[in-house]
Order: C-alpha cells, then structure tokens, then sequence
C-alpha cells in the first residue's frame, strides 16, 4: 500500500514551518537538517523582538523555493491517507504574503500542495483497480463568518450564503455544490471557475484574499469492485475507475455487501494572521479573523493533547464556523498537518515570532 501509517497516536497533527526566501540576510537562525528541528531569533534581533529570545522545535522546517520537497514532507502522506479512508485536513497559517498560497496552490513552474495532491488522488485510484471510486469537489470561501460557495455563481452565493446544518459528526454545509471530478483537467476547470468566482465577488481582491480563509474539499467515496453490474457505462464523463453519478446525486450505492467508504480531503488557505494594524482591521473583519483564527489554535492544541494523553476535554468547535465546518474531518482518526509560514525580514520579527508561538501552541 501507498500509506505508510507511520502516525503514532501523538502525532494526530504535523506541525511544520516554511521559510520563503528573502533578499534581506534572515532573522532567524534554523538548523532544519539537525534533530531536533530547531528555529531560533538571531542575538542581533533579539532586544527588539517582542517576545523573549527561544528555541522552537517543529516537525519540519522547509526552506527554498521548491514546491516538491513541501509536498513530499508535510501533505503527500495526508493525501495517501485521505485515500484510504481517513479523512486529512491540511491548513496554510502564516501573515499576508508569508508564502500560504505559494505553498498550497503555487504556480506554473513551482505546483502547490492542492494540484500535487490530485495527482497523487488519481495516480492512486489507477494503481487500485480493485476498488472504484467517486470523487466530488466543493471549493469556499469563508468572509466575516459567511460561507461563499465559490462555485455558485456569484450573485447566488451573496444572496444565498451556505448554511452550516447538523452537530457534531453529522454536519452538512447547504446549498454547496459539488462537483464530480474524474480526471486532473476538471479539477483545474473546478479551480479556475472558483477562482474567478472569488475575484469577481471582491472589490478589492488582495484585501479580500487576507482576509478570508478558502477552502478546496474532495469527497472521496471508494467501493470494492466486482460483479456483473459493475461494467463501466459508456458516458463521456467517466475515465477508468469511475461512474458516474447516480440518478438523484452523485453517490455511490453499496452494494452487495460491499460498503461505501468516505473520506474528506480538506485543502485550506487560512486568512492572514497579521495583527490589526490601521482602523479598518480594528472592525468586524478585523475581529472575525481573530476569532476565528484563535479558536482554529484552541480546537487543534485541544485535539492533539486529548489524543496525545487519551483525554476528553471539551473541543470548543462551535466557535466559529470554520472548525464547525471541519467537525467531522477534524475528529476521530483525521490527520492534520499545519504548515506555518513565515517571511524571515527583520521587518517582520514580531509577526513571525506570533506565528512560531502558534504554531508551538497547536504542537
Ligand atoms: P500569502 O498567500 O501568504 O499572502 P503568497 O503565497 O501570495 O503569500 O506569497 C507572496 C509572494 O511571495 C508571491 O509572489 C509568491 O509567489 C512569493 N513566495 C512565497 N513563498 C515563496 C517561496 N517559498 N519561494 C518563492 N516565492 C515565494
Ligand atoms: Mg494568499
């Protein structure tokens, strides 16, 4: 198998760091290679710094320009995971232009963590004939407490914001569409559509894309194959390995005695986590960010320690809407990983120091 399940029970979340380079000589001083992973403040930015100077320990810490090795060390495993039934939450955390959509989407030259997942996705449904698959993708935004389904148009979605229903493992997010996805071409259609959608809703799109979280989820839904009604129909939107929607919705039936396993892929590009800075941060944005970004730390420190000790302390996920939202997907066997970026400047010493405390306090 593809998953090497090498997660001990305290090791529910990944928690690692992403330097972007910078042309400045860097603040922090990071043995990435060593054991442990350590990152610490150069003496010389020390007596500025707001917090006292220390060692911060991580999982990883990632360096460089290059997309590949990011992926390989923090996300593929989830993605392998997710695959085989588990459901995977991976965030983006850091300051505007810290590196977050760099890492999850990328670009043409250097492919982020969502394309290289769906690769892997379908590379592992070829590899897996003896199972088929159904694969639905949904992709939102998370603006002043609101859902936007980015794949609505976007006057529908203004005028009808999607609504969280259901408690605990029984949450379901209505009216969002999804979308069935059979090869990597539809998932980019999906993408770019979403994109475009979200540009076109924002009268200040950098603002926008600071200040709200986005969110790319992939159902997967796998059956054991076998036989006689399993033959694959002649639709022009099945490939290999998949059918196509059933009448009423697209899902898979079980079917004679074969069960229906189903898993989420949880992609997200979390707001900015600057602090406020001018008057307009001091508003409702302003304060819904904050909430919404210090109760994500409450939920995923309160997760790691109750699994890590086998306790059962309340997870304050009602809090806001994006840890109600991931609920189901953040409880019981998810894997997480949080990759936390941070621009090494000396101008951004304080907000990087905030980052590395948070990304300490989820580990
Ligand atoms: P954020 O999403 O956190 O606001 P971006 O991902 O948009 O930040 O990054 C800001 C800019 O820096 C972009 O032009 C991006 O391409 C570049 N960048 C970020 N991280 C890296 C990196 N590790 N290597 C090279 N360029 C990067
Ligand atoms: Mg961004």
């Amino acid at each position: 198998a593809m998953l090497r399940d090498d997660y001990g029970k305290e090791d529910k979340v990944l928690v690692s760091i992403r330097i972007r380079p910078s042309d400045n000589p860097s603040a922090w001083d990071v043995s990435a290679g060593a054991q442990p992973k350590t990152i610490k403040l150069q003496p010389q930015h020390c007596k500025s710094s707001v917090n006292p100077p220390q060692d911060f320990r991580f999982d990883e810490i990632l360096t460089g320009s290059e997309n590949k090795p990011v992926y390989n060390a923090v996300a593929r495993s989830h993605v392998c995971a997710a695959m085989d039934g588990f459901n995977a939450v991976i965030f983006a955390y850091g300051q505007t232009a810290s590196g977050k959509t760099f890492t999850l989407s990328g670009d043409e030259d250097q492919p982020g963590i969502i394309p290289r997942a769906m690769k892997d996705v379908f590379a592992y449904i070829k590899r897996t004939p003896t199972r088929e698959y159904l694969l639905r993708c949904s992709y939102l935004e998370i603006y002043n407490e609101a859902i936007h389904d980015l794949l609505a148009p976007p006057s529908s979605s203004v005028s009808q914001p999607v609504q969280i229903q259901g408690t605990g493992a029984n949450v379901v997010l209505t009216p969002l569409r999804e979308e069935v996805v059979t090869c990597l071409k539809g998932v980019h259609e999906v993408l770019q559509r979403g994109e475009g959608n979200r540009r076109t809703a924002s009268t200040d799109w950098n603002d926008r894309s600071s200040r709200s979280h986005s969110v790319f989820r992939l159902v997967i839904e796998s059956r054991e194959r076998g036989g006689a009604g399993d033959a694959e129909p002649a639709s022009g939107r099945t490939t290999p390995g998949f059918r196509p929607p059933t009448p009423g919705g697209p899902r898979l039936q079980a079917r004679g005695g074969r069960s229906v396993q189903t898993s989420v892929l949880s992609l997200i590009d979390l707001a900015g986590s600057e602090k406020a800075t001018s008057d307009k941060d001091r508003t409702r944005e302003g304060k819904y960010i904050n909430t919404s970004l210090l109760t994500l730390g409450s939920v995923i420190s309160t997760l790691a320690e109750n699994s890590a000790k086998n306790k059962s302390d309340h997870v304050p996920f009602r809090n806001s809407k994006l840890t109600r939202m991931l609920q189901p997907s953040l409880s019981g066997n998810a894997r997480i990983s949080v990759i936390c970026t941070i621009n090494p400047d000396g101008s951004a010493v304080a907000e990087s120091t905030s980052t590395l405390l948070f990304a300490q306090r989820i580990k």
